[in-house]
């Protein structure tokens, strides 16, 4: 037997046999949307009869150099002949006309990217037939004009504004405002034209047998599949090339004839919020693409329960038994002919993070999905989402919104505002302006500058618009469906009512979550993560992880963020940030530069106090948890002033000596210039190649041994005083860039006997504890002999993996290693996830030498790395004790390490 190339949409069983019985595989060979309404079908749903073209058919199309494969065009025709038995109509024939649509529909669904053609099997005979017959003359002119024009733009790609034009020309000529109000002679005349327009464009006429017309609309859609648009909407969503699109070609059902028809697309519940209410936009007669065009004012699909009710209930009951199906929210499209309906696709609903968390929690509520499903359910990813910014509610109070639109993606954007996708991508990409997309409506030629704006706006379009569902997908805030926006794009400006002109270039601000837009360049806050949806998520998230999270916090509020986002400690506290601080820096350069001990001393007692009362507040706010303070670990050229610096001022103090008339003004200035060439001789003498890899962490602490001691002193004195009060402090003490084991061996002793001196003095029991950092290749291969001294591990792999490719890590973001990932050499930047191959190998090595020595061996993950969801995979598989990551991606990183054990199994 030869290939099976088609597949009837009651086919059910022979596509499950052929695929043996794995739906996924049936959505490779259908795609989604042929593969739905496949199932729709055999549920009883009333779906339009119709048939699948399979993907296999479009690839062996496309490389068989655009031909129809094998028998695969006659298995169509076969197809067609069993549509006409269904449906009792033929098609081409003028007295009862079969007409079908074509539709592309890829494994994944790529909204806008692909085309569909509907009310194929017109010509000029039959629709002349069919407006006597039928005393539906306006009905067929309209579908007609339909036809050539879908057909002409999108299979023959006549400019699409060509067709446009003559409908606003036709509305002037017969004085209407809207398409609906055109007549049949109105849309004959159009048709006419239509015509001549496509023999112009193409040099042929449009063809006027129905086989013709199937077979070029066929083989359209497999083109469209390598059109530039199709590729860089596969590119921007991850989506492989090689999956190839179906052809679906359904009778056609029609929500233009009159009253009693409509056609609609909704969805289950509401994809911004979640809330379990159907959520659409429909239109009585009207077809199809009507709705998602965005040219006609839409109603709400509540409003249906008024208009249709009979329809209403019919959709709900649609609605909730494909929901219960496929256990998911579902996106659908929908056309009533004449009082029956159709349901003409469906599809998982594409939502917003919000939404896809309140939708796994109710969808648990009402049993239809595990708690495992829902926190399956949630990317880490889109945890994200939930803490994009929001406009600042100090400065909303005092600004006045200029309009008000649809609020179809949450968020805040700031931004200048531009015209056209391709200034957009200029000046956010390579400008680095912050951009607000303004259109009329988009388009997938737009996506490109959708990418690069941080907010979108249009002035048409409703919720299930293009730019709704892309900037949806994308997570960019945006408000659609502003009409009072009059967008001028020929002069670059827009208007808004009377008097305000507002030009390319000025700032626009918008909030996605209210759908209101301000003419203002407004400051933006960080949000809070209370919605008690996401927190139900990660509670359950909290059940599966076996890998315990903490955070990198260097102040008492950090701390205490991290804390309410769910950490359970702190796994990095870096004490030199604490000396960044204004009034604490010239202390910190005291100390660093001191000429003497006497001096050096005298700085670092000064430093104490401080010290002191940062690490009180540390413990305060984890009262009951770990708190890991790593000692001083300062590039020291973080600290000092630069040289060029210095000598700049030495030129300009010499200089004013000659102006200068009191004696005491030059002896002050004198001792000024004594003391800046001293500090510059310091700066030069203390000068390193590379201060990265140079006199910093451990290597410090053992030059100047008063350092630590000093900063132990500090931990265990506040541990002390905060135990007197009844905190339960667990403080664990980190030694830096550690590669030897007799740099521990050289501090670890003295320094634990300050801390039991001072707790003993105190009289309080306070745990004594060092451990090290692993952020060298030595340390982690000698991590058995290394684990002899240190109580605990933390992987620093930020600098494990700069030592371990010898890769400069400030240099990362410009250099070759660009170019690596843009060629693809590397698949992730190293300094993003951890490189499992290297980094990972040398892991995984420390961690087996340092267990085998100390059994109780706790080890971590710190750095940035803590909180990349893929790393946070490899540290679950190592067996890591936790990962450490910056407060704001603790929920990111408890989901993460739940969907690691999960993936786990
Ligand atoms: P898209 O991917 O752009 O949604 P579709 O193939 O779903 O493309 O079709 C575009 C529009 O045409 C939709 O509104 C759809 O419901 C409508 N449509 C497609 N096929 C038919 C049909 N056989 N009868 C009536 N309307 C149809
Ligand atoms: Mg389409
Ligand atoms: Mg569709």
């Amino acid at each position: 037997m030869t290939q099976k190339y088609v597949y009837l949409f009651n086919d059910y069983d022979a596509a499950m046999d052929k695929c043996g019985q794995d739906w996924e595989a049936v959505r490779s060979l259908l795609g989604g949307k042929g593969a739905n309404l496949l199932d729709a079908t055999r549920l009883d749903i009333p779906v339009p009869p119709g048939f699948t073209v399979t993907t296999e058919t479009c690839n062996d199309y496309l490389e068989a150099g655009e031909t129809f494969p094998s028998d695969s065009w006659e298995q169509i025709l076969a197809s067609v002949k069993s549509l006409e038995e269904q449906t009792g109509k033929k098609f081409g024939d003028p007295d009862n006309p079969l007409l079908v649509s074509c539709r592309s529909g890829a494994k994944f669904s790529m909204p806008g990217m692909m085309d569909t053609i509907l009310n194929i099997g017109l010509n000029d005979q039959i629709v002349e037939i069919l407006a006597t017959r039928a005393h539906r003359p306006r009905f067929a002119w309209d579908i007609y004009r339909r036809l050539i024009h879908m057909f002409g733009s999108v299979v023959m790609g006549v400019p699409d504004e060509v067709f446009e034009a003559v409908i606003t020309a036709q509305r002037r000529e017969s004085r209407v405002k809207s398409d609906t109000e055109l007549d049949a002679e109105a849309w004959k005349s159009v048709t006419q034209r239509f015509k001549k327009i496509f023999k112009t464009y193409t040099g042929t006429k449009f063809p006027s047998d129905p086989y013709e017309q199937l077979r070029l609309a066929t083989e359209a859609v497999f083109k469209s599949w390598n059109g530039k648009r199709a590729i860089d909407y596969r590119n921007a969503s991850n989506i492989p090339h090689d999956l190839g699109t179906a052809v679906n070609i359904q009778t056609m059902v029609f929500g233009n004839m009159g009253e009693d028809s409509a056609t609609g697309v909704f969805m289950s519940r509401n994809a911004t919020t979640g809330d379990p209410h159907l959520e659409g936009d429909f239109l009585v007669n009207a077809q199809g693409e009507d709705v998602v065009a965005g040219t006609r004012q839409t109603m709400r699909i509540s409003e249906m329960g008024d208009i249709m009710p009979e329809m209403y209930k019919e959709l709900q009951e649609i609605s909730d038994r494909l929901e219960k199906h496929h256990r998911n929210m579902q996106d659908m499209e929908f056309t009533v002919e004449q009082g029956k309906m159709w349901l003409l696709q469906t599809r998982d609903g594409k939502r917003t993070a919000q939404a896809e968390v309140r939708i796994a929690v109710d969808m648990v509520e009402e049993g239809l999905i595990s708690r495992e499903d829902a926190v399956r359910r949630v990317k880490p990813e889109q945890i994200d989402f939930f803490l994009h910014p929001q406009l600042d509610p100090e400065a909303v109070k005092n600004a006045s919104p200029i309009a008000e639109g649809l609020n179809v993606s949450p968020g805040a954007a700031v931004g200048v505002i531009a015209f056209e996708p391709d200034l957009a991508e200029r000046w956010g990409k390579e400008e680095g302006k912050n951009v607000i997309l303004v259109r009329p409506e988009t388009r997938p030629d737009d996506v490109h500058g959708m990418l690069a704006a941080k907010g979108v706006v249009t002035s048409k379009g409703g919720r299930t618009s293009h730019a709704a569902l892309v900037a949806r997908q994308f997570g960019t805030p945006a408000v659609v469906g502003v009409d009072a926006i009059e967008i001028d794009l020929e002069n670059h400006r827009m208007t808004i009512g009377e008097d305000l002109v507002i030009r390319e270039g000025e700032y626009l601000s918008i909030d996605g979550n209210l759908g209101l837009i301000y003419h203002a360049n407004l400051p933006t806050v960080e949000p809070d993560i209370k919605d008690p949806y996401l927190l139900k998520v990660l509670e359950w998230a909290d059940e599966f992880r076996t890998l315990g999270v903490r955070a990198n916090a260097d102040y008492p509020a950090d701390a205490q963020r991290a804390r309410e986002y769910g950490a359970k400690g702190i796994g990095l506290c870096r004490t030199e940030h604490m000396f960044f601080a204004e009034e604490r820096l010239p202390i910190m350069q005291r100390m660093i530069t001191a000429a003497n001990d006497a001096e050096r001393f005298e700085a670092i007692d000064q430093l104490m106090p401080m010290q002191r009362s940062d690490f009180d507040g540390l413990f305060r706010a984890m009262d009951g948890l770990p708190v890991i303070i790593r000692l001083l670990d300062p590039p020291l050229h973080e600290f000092l002033p630069s040289a060029h610096d210095l000598m700049l001022e030495l030129t300009d103090l010499k200089l004013h000596l000659q102006h200068m008339t009191s004696l005491k003004e030059m002896d002050a200035t004198l001792e000024k210039i004594r003391q800046k060439t001293a500090l510059l001789e310091r700066v030069e003498s203390l000068h390193e190649s590379n201060p990265m890899l140079g006199t910093r962490g451990v290597r410090l602490g053992i030059l100047i041994p008063r350092l630590y001691e000093m900063q132990v002193q500090a931990i265990f004195e506040a541990a002390s005083r905060c135990a007197e009060d009844g905190i339960d402090v667990h403080p664990e003490v980190m030694i830096p860039l550690v590669s030897h084991v007799g740099e521990l061996e050289a501090i670890v002793d003295p320094l634990t006997d300050i801390a039991k001196r001072v707790c003993a003095e105190a009289g309080v029991e306070v745990p004594v504890i060092f451990g090290t950092m692993i952020e060298i290749p030595r340390a982690a291969l000698t991590a058995g002999e290394i684990a002899g001294t240190a109580e605990f591990f933390s992987f620093g792999t930020n600098d494990l993996t700069q030592t371990t490719y010898g890769i400069s890590r400030d240099d990362a973001e410009t250099g070759f290693l660009v170019h690596y990932m843009q060629t693809r050499m590397l698949k992730d930047n190293p300094f993003t996830s951890i490189d499992p191959n290297g980094v990972g190998r040398l892991m995984e090595l420390a961690i087996e030498e340092g267990r085998k020595t100390r059994g109780s061996l706790e080890i971590g993950v710190c750095g940035e790395h803590g909180g990349d969801p893929k790393s946070i995979h490899l540290c679950h598989k190592l067996g890591v004790d936790y990962v450490s990551c910056s407060p704001f991606r603790v929920p990111i990183a408890r989901l993460a390490a739940a969907h690691a054990a999960l993936a786990d199994g």
